[in-house]
Formats: C-alpha cells, structure tokens, sequence
C-alpha cells in the first residue's frame, strides 16, 4: 500500500467507496464522478503506476475481471455499449497513479465520445 494513494486507500477501507466487486487480487468500485451511469473503476489493489509496471499474473487477473464485469456493469444499467479505457501515464490524462481501467457504460444515442472526456 502507498499511503499517499487515494486508490489504496480505498482498496484498504479507509476512504469510502461503492464496491462493484473484489477477490484477491482485484477490485472495483463506482467513480465518484462519473461519467455516465455505472461508471466502474477496475484496479489491481497492488499498487502500480501503468499498465507496464503491473506483473503479467496480475495483468490477466486485471482483464480476467474487466472481461466478466463489463457485460454486468452494461446490464445493471441497461446500457447499449461500453467504453473500456486506461488513461495510461500522466501525459495521456491519468491523474489518479494507481492504474486502473474505466467501464464507461454507452446508450444509443448519448453522443460524445468520453474517452476525451477522461483524459482530461
Ligand atoms: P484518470 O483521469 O486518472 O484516468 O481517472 C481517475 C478517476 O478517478 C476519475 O474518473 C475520478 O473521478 C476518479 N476518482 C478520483 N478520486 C476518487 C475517489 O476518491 N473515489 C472514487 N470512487 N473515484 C475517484
């Protein structure tokens, strides 16, 4: 854990959070200011930076999850679609350095494109 990190911090309980789904090695929660409906945050709870700083067994533990939870995250808001991204490094808009993939839920007709949106 990285005191300093607020996603540590949620991974650890001590700031508060909306918990969509956790097992060992993974967990996943609402964004606190989301994009759309459902807006999901997929992380390791080891802390890495990028994607390339995060073992390779994690790594799939990572997709294994994002491969499950994106048709439920769709489902429980009754989305069309999904957009399904990393903010990748600081240069591609990552503001929070803990890795983590964003499940943006789609509606026919929503317009926009949020991937703009989220790399600030
Ligand atoms: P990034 O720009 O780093 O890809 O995205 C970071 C995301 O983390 C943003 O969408 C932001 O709303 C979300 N976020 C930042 N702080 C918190 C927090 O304390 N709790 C939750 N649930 N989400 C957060």
């Amino acid at each position: 854990m990285v005191n300093d990190c607020i996603f540590c911090q949620i991974v650890a309980g001590d700031i508060p959070s909306k918990t969509v789904y956790e097992d060992d090695t993974v967990f996943a929660f609402l964004d606190v200011n989301p994009l759309a409906p459902g807006h999901t945050l997929v992380i390791p709870k080891d802390h890495h930076e990028t994607l390339a700083d995060v073992p390779e067994d994690t790594a799939s533990d990572l997709f294994s999850a994002l491969h499950r939870l994106t048709p439920v995250v769709e489902d429980a808001v009754d989305a069309d679609a999904s957009n399904v991204a990393f903010n990748n490094g600081e240069a591609a808009g990552q503001e929070v350095s803990h890795v983590h993939a964003h499940i943006i839920p789609r509606f026919d007709g929503d317009g926009g494109n949020p991937i703009h949106a989220i790399a600030g």
